[in-house]
């Protein structure tokens, strides 16, 4: 007979309903059955487990994280993997989009290469073995580097390059069929075309480390770009008669918007207005953490050079923010203290609305039939307890 869990839970949000005193029946690695506890069912020979004083939430999916525990992900070892992986499941992250970071053009291509072949073998989501415990890569977000040299951020100028299809043919190629999504600036010559050669491929284009004025972006939503990188960050300021991208991904419900919600990147006065602006449903909560993330402060490697941490707080050599330590467990109680939203309301932010942006709606971030076992169990103060990746609990 099959493994099958009753996973008993005081509260479950599935995130679109709340479901007091109920029970997720799971059957190897998807859920079969969620609802009130005298509406499901137990089968004969299913394993209890009792969260009665526990709230049960969809796993957390992070489409923007570079690294953390001492490993950045263009390593792209299983070793490396794995560590991110079991760190990421400790605060409820039960999937990722590894990112990767402007570097020469050989490391770009092994990285993906070998990422590539990572999630292949051991993504069982979208292949089905079971070899990497832990949160799983499940795509590769390619964050450059087709970049703006103004608005690098922490991405080395030497390796930023001119938008080019022939350079993104070649790194998808390495990537076999999983890369997901491609940032970058559109208001760089030939970027549209490459923002188009890449949606035909399928992937997700986020505009992002960009000086585009109001109507460069513009050009780019209207060419498919439906999605903007750690919006505010690493972006041309908004001002009220230069509204530049930042004016055309608030006003435009075509996009989502990643928000980096850790208190530092971004003011909690400037969260309240991209959450009143884009709705609660079109901000994606995203770590962009660093190989620093669970680490003391020091030196850490972002792809191929240094950042300083210190107090959690990443900045390179020359003081620019470079990505964060926060993860998205504490991203999302964040949210919710900055805004008022109950943490409920906030939750679409780190399940339904990644999952969206990845094309797997129907397969991550939710509690439903069907759904793949992901899923994070949090205490009375939603810190996480517990978290199981595609049926099994991994802490
Ligand atoms: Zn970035």
């Amino acid at each position: 007979m099959k493994d099958v869990k009753a996973i008993f839970a005081g509260t479950i949000y599935t995130p679109s309903e709340e479901i007091r005193d109920g029970v997720i029946l799971v059957e190897g690695h998807r859920i079969a059955k969620v609802g009130p506890r005298e509406q499901v069912k137990i089968p004969a020979g299913a394993t209890a487990i009792d969260y009665q004083d526990r709230t049960v939430v969809p796993g957390f999916i992070d489409i923007h994280i570079h690294g953390a525990v001492g490993h950045d992900l263009m390593e792209a070892t299983p070793e490396a993997v794995s560590a991110i992986g079991k760190y990421l499941a400790r605060h409820g992250t039960t999937s990722y989009a590894a990112t990767t970071v402007a570097a020469s053009l050989e490391r770009t291509l092994n990285a993906a290469k070998s990422l590539g072949e990572i999630i292949k073998t051991s993504n069982v989501a979208r292949v089905g073995s079971d070899k990497i415990t832990g949160a799983q890569p499940v795509g590769i977000h390619l964050e450059g580097p087709f970049l703006n040299v103004k608005r690098r951020g922490a991405h080395p100028a030497s390796q930023i390059q001119k938008p080019s299809t022939e350079l993104l043919e070649k790194m998808l190629e390495a990537a076999g069929g999983t890369a997901c999504i491609l940032t970058l600036a559109p208001e760089l010559e030939g970027a549209l075309e490459v923002l188009e050669f890449a949606r035909s491929r399928g992937l997700q284009v986020g505009i992002g480390h960009s000086n585009a004025t109001y109507e460069e972006a513009k050009s780019a939503i209207d060419a498919g770009a439906t999605h903007a990188v750690h919006c505010f960050n690493a972006m041309r300021p908004f001002m009220h008669r230069d509204t530049g991208i930042i004016g055309a991904v608030l006003t435009d419900d075509r996009v989502s918007a990643e928000l980096i919600c850790d208190g530092i990147h971004v003011e909690p006065a400037a969260i309240r207005l991209l959450v009143r602006a884009k709705g609660i449903e079109r901000v994606i909560l995203v770590s962009d953490s660093l190989s620093g993330a669970g680490m003391p402060d020091g030196n850490y490697r972002l792809g191929n050079f240094t950042v300083h941490v210190a107090g959690g707080v990443c900045r390179t050599v020359e003081g620019n923010l470079a990505g964060s330590t926060i993860m998205l467990d504490a991203a999302l109680r964040n949210l919710s203290a900055y805004t008022g939203l109950s943490y409920r309301e906030c939750l679409p932010c780190v399940t339904t609305s990644p999952a969206r942006t990845l094309g797997l709606e129907n397969q991550k971030g939710v509690i439903a039939p069907r759904a793949d076992a992901d899923l994070a169990v949090l205490d009375q103060q939603f810190y996480v307890t517990q978290t199981y990746v595609r049926g099994r609990p991994v802490l």
